[in-house]
């Protein structure tokens, strides 16, 4: 008889888990309040668990004591890293072990090619550091910005480039791990005879179990031995049957993959590669699937790094016309060409590649990208094409079920055609992409699992695509995603009684007490149980691409402290403004989320709607005083005509104490520290220096069609940048006007004022209604303004804000685009090393581009870009004031970027950025607006004309 599947623990519910475990590990540790529970109930799974607490551990020591904890308790443990996971492997009843606070890399070898690093550390982060040493590692799951190396580790992750670098499985050298029987192992590869593999044997009793009963049954093991080139079903017992028939136990093979079932990750010694010298990527659209089949054996000549496909139903469903897709293209291939020394030509392998093609029917010539920026875009769709499908439909969402199935290569066009006869006859949209040149195909079908008929035709599926995959074309179920709980339940039927009875006496001796992840691999329950139905009516696909630019959960690497999490505690039923107030009050409002998601959610505002439940009082005493009074402008310019004296070091520390009370008010968390360097206030107002160009108030048709957003810093700080833009624009042959104004709302809406924020905008609507051109110097405002249709549902408010919104041009642009090309001085003294922060509104109202444009073109500048350029800088208006603490620890990472560039000066967008900056930079790097250096550059041209 088979003996089944080791039982699931269940766990008493209670919060005693919780306490016990900030006894062993300190308070900061542990979580185990609502909000917390509820981010870490989901990962991009189909499923939803709740736990009953969360371990943040930060060294191995927490990870003993958590394990250890938990054995002796008999409560499940479930290790979690990105959980990006799209089988529910990192989400349990019991306690949440998240290793992302070890995120260090510990060690390179350039020489040997192989890095230690901890199991928090994101693949993006680690190839970006590793690319300074020409260095990476190879798999490269679609998921990369977001995913840690612990979990690409336990599921055996692969991606696009499996074709040259192969899985984890190919690339990893030893691990260390924490077992349930509390003992420390180095798993690494042991020659049979080494005195040292005899001593670890005999300390750790499971791995002689596996060693023995892997020897036992070498011949089933063989026998059973998936024939495709890629397989994660099961314990990789074939790896270590083929090590041991060659005089070794491979002990990394038997842990990675092993989805967190067999122990826990500490450390792992990986392997690294060289980066290409070069590469190419290629776009085709096949006009027929056939020739697809056909082509494929023949690019495989070319030796291509990754050989993907899109097919048509893809195609379709994130929508040709967003990605220049031909309407008659059948299926879409994307090959990539990488050059190891640059004495390889791309450009013959190219010429090849034309060949080859040209004996099919293309729906277009090839698209073919050598430089980095354009390949990016090419992969763009590809990598975020799961989320994407979010957008398709309000209900029908794709479900993550039978998504990772493998095949021989040649006959993927077949097991395609198969694909959509199924899903064609059961009247179902699926998207069918993957790694063409491994046969291993990711199937996303559309459903909406709350309707009866489309859940049966899931179950249906499930049993039919993988019985079909295993019976008619030899494949295996699972190629790089894992088991989970989606396909724990089909291992027995993949593998037999025999080898899954093998299975389950290798998770028994390592895990008797079935304490970790139970569920997970190995399962007699259907894989319909914990399927999160609310959930998946949603639009958000928890695939974390927010958490990879959230600077709070860079900061924090807690999923209670990121954009996803935030997405699950604001839309969860019991959802209470004051029992998530801590985490709901932490977002910046940076639209970081909101610029990257590819299924269209905009966290933030999520996040502001809820604040707007709650405004804060004294946010709102403020804004309407700035609204309606003069008396608020004659206090500010009383405070510039004094700063010289309250801004001194001494009296700086009392106001800071004297202001505690009253900035409790803003927040828990909110300051003025004496050592924060504050903005130097006007004591005559841009409005009032530049009083020539405030229009008549009479008259309701200006003579001048350009008019200048100046916002609340460049009118009230005395920072230099409105007196810059206004020169810059004269410089341009524009005299703009500068009509009543107030402020743009940002700041308003982040404290919940939405009426206020609304009060505001119908008053700059109709004050820059006669306008042809609005131009902004500040990031928030542009963003704002551009966003203002989003505050009114309808009417005619709505119409002049849509119209508005398309007038509005930040400075950077306007220079970009202008026919005037005034003269910049020939010769520089000195040349500046410039580099760019992108400030986050800039880059959610679209401009990115020309800003770095206006630079690069700058003579004397020699522009460099920064590595973490696009990421927070963490002032976000008056963030800075309100968590100085986290604002800092944001800003740690832009600072080390600066750096690392070597540039003497940085330059920005937005003057909110622009405090940070300077705060942050001190004397050590020069901080400036985009229209100052360009005030620079025209005025070095006057001294070298006179
Ligand atoms: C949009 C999208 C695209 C994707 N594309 C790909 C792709 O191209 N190829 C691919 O292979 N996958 C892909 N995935 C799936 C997923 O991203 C990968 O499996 C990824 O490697 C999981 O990493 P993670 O850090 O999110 O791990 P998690 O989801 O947190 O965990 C995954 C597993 O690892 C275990 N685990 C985590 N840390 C440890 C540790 N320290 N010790 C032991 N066990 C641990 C967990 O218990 C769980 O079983 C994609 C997912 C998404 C959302
Ligand atoms: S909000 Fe968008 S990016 Fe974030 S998890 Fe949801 S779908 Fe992904
Ligand atoms: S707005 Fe910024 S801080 Fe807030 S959730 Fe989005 S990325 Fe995070």
């Amino acid at each position: 008889m088979t003996p089944s599947a080791p039982s699931l623990i269940q766990p008493t519910k209670s919060r005693v888990v919780a306490k016990d475990l900030r006894a062993l590990l300190g308070v900061e540790k542990v979580l185990d309040d609502g909000p917390a529970l509820t981010a870490y109930a989901v990962d991009a799974s189909i499923y939803r668990v709740p736990p009953q607490a969360v371990v943040l551990v930060e060294s191995e020591d927490d990870i003993a004591a958590t394990v250890s904890y938990a054995v002796s308790r008999g409560i499940p443990l479930t290790p979690r890293a990105a959980g990006t996971n799209l089988t529910g492997s990192a989400i349990g009843s019991g306690i949440i072990l998240d290793v992302s606070r070890m995120n260090r890399i510990l060690e390179v070898n350039r020489k040997e090619r192989w890095a230690r690093v901890q199991p928090g550390i994101v693949l993006a982060e680690l190839n970006k550091q590793l690319s300074a040493q020409g260095l990476l590692f190879g798999p490269d799951p679609s998921s990369g910005d977001m995913c840690k190396l612990g979990g690409m580790i336990a599921n055996n992750s692969s991606g696009p480039h499996t074709l040259r670098y192969g899985s984890v499985k190919d690339n990893i050298q030893s691990l260390r791990l924490c077992l349930t029987s509390s003992s420390w192992i180095e798993a690494r590869s042991y020659a049979l005879n080494d005195p040292m593999l005899e001593r670890l044997l005999t300390s750790v009793p499971a791995l002689r179990d596996v060693l023995v009963l892997t020897q036992a049954h070498a011949d089933l093991i063989a026998a059973k031995q998936p024939t495709v080139s890629k397989n994660s079903c099961g314990y990789n017992l074939f790896a270590v049957a083929d090590g041991l028939a060659q005089g070794h136990f491979d002990l990394p093979k038997l842990f990675v993959g092993s989805e967190g079932t067999l122990g826990i990750v500490s450390e792992a010694k990986i392997m690294l590669a060289a980066k290409p010298a070069a590469t190419l990527t290629a776009l085709i659209h096949f006009q027929t699937l056939e020739e697809i089949g056909s082509a494929v054996p023949r690019l495989l000549t070319l030796h291509p790094s990754a050989l993907e496909v899109m097919d048509a139903n893809t195609l379709n469903l994130i929508g040709r016309g967003n990605h220049g897709i031909p309407d008659d293209a059948a299926a879409t291939l994307l090959v990539e060409l990488d050059a190891d020394s640059l004495d390889v030509d791309l450009r013959e392998k190219a010429d090849a590649m034309v060949a080859i093609c040209r004996s099919y029917k293309l729906a277009s010539e090839l698209t073919l990208a050598f430089d980095a920026s354009q390949r990016e875009q090419l992969w763009k769709a590809r990598k975020a094409l799961y989320p994407t499908l979010y957008r398709f439909d309000a209900k029908k969402k794709p479900i993550n079920f039978v998504d990772d199935v493998v095949v021989p290569a040649e006959r993927i066009s077949e097991l395609i055609r198969y694909l959509e006869e199924f899903f064609g006859g059961q009247q179902v949209p699926v998207a069918i992409f993957g790694h063409i040149g491994n046969g291993n195909a990711h199937i996303v079908p559309l459903l909406d699992v709350n309707d009866t008929g489309d859940f049966q035709k899931m179950v249906q599926a499930y049993q039919e695509i993988h019985a079909t995959v295993l019976n008619r074309f030899g494949g295996s179920i699972c190629g790089e995603h894992g088991d989970g709980r989606i396909r724990a339940g089909f291992v027995k039927t993949m593998f037999g009684e025999e080898l899954y009875d093998l299975f389950v006496q290798v998770k028994k001796a390592f895990d008797p007490g079935n304490i970790l992840n139970p569920g997970i691999k190995l399962s007699e329950a259907p894989f319909t149980d914990h399927i999160d139905y609310t959930r998946l009516s949603k639009s958000c696909a928890t695939c974390a691409k927010c958490n990879s630019v959230c600077p709070v959960y860079d900061v924090f690497q807690s999923e209670d402290m990121s954009a996803r999490g935030w997405f699950e505690i604001v839309t969860a039923k019991d959802y209470s403004y004051l029992d998530s107030k801590r985490v709901i009050e932490s977002c910046l409002n940076c639209k970081s989320c909101r610029t990257i998601c590819p299924a269209g959610v905009d966290v933030s505002d999520l996040i502001l709607q809820k604040r707007a439940e709650h405004p804060n009082r004294l946010t709102g005493w403020i804004f309407k005083r700035q609204a309606h009074g003069a008396a608020f402008e004659a206090l500010l310019r009383f405070l510039g005509s004094t700063q010289h004296i309250w801004d001194r070091p001494l009296i700086r520390k009392l106001l800071d104490r004297i202001t505690a009370p009253f900035m409790k008010a803003l927040a828990p968390t909110a300051r003025l520290p004496h050592d924060l360097v504050l903005p130097k206030l006007a004591q005559r107002h841009l409005r009032e220096r530049h009083g020539h160009l405030i229009p008549n108030g009479t008259d309701s048709s200006p003579s001048k069609t350009v008019a200048y957003f100046h916002g609340c810093a460049a009118n009230y700080f005395d920072d230099g940048v409105g007196d810059a833009v206004i020169e810059v624009l004269k410089k341009h042959g524009v005299d703009p006007a500068l009509p009543p104004q107030r402020c743009s709302g940002t700041p308003i809406q982040t404290y919940g004022h939405v009426d206020l924020a609304r009060e505001g905008a119908w008053f700059n609507l109709r004050s820059l209604a006669p306008y042809e051109t609005i131009v902004t110097g500040c990031a928030s405002c542009t963003l704002m303004l551009k966003d203002y249709p989003t505050l009114f549902q309808d009417g005619e408010e709505r119409q002049q804000a849509e119209a508005l919104a398309k007038k509005v041009v930040h400075i950077s642009e306007f220079v970009a685009r202008s026919a005037e090309r005034p003269p910049m001085a020939k010769t520089h003294r000195t040349t500046k090393r410039v580099t760019y922060h992108s400030s986050c509104h800039l880059r959610a109202a679209g401009v990115t581009k020309e800003p770095r444009q206006v630079l690069s073109s700058m003579p004397g500048v020699n522009f460099v870009e920064m590595q973490d350029a696009d990421r927070c800088a963490g002032g976000a208006g008056t963030y800075i004031v309100k968590d100085y603490n986290t604002s800092q620890k944001i800003f740690d990472r832009k600072a080390r970027a600066i750096m690392q560039t070597g540039a003497n000066v940085v330059a920005t967008s937005c003057p909110a950025c622009m405090i940070q900056l300077k705060n942050g930079l001190g004397d050590s790097v020069q901080v400036k607006h985009v229209a100052e250096l360009l005030q620079d550059a025209y005025r070095a041209a006057e001294r070298e004309k006179n």
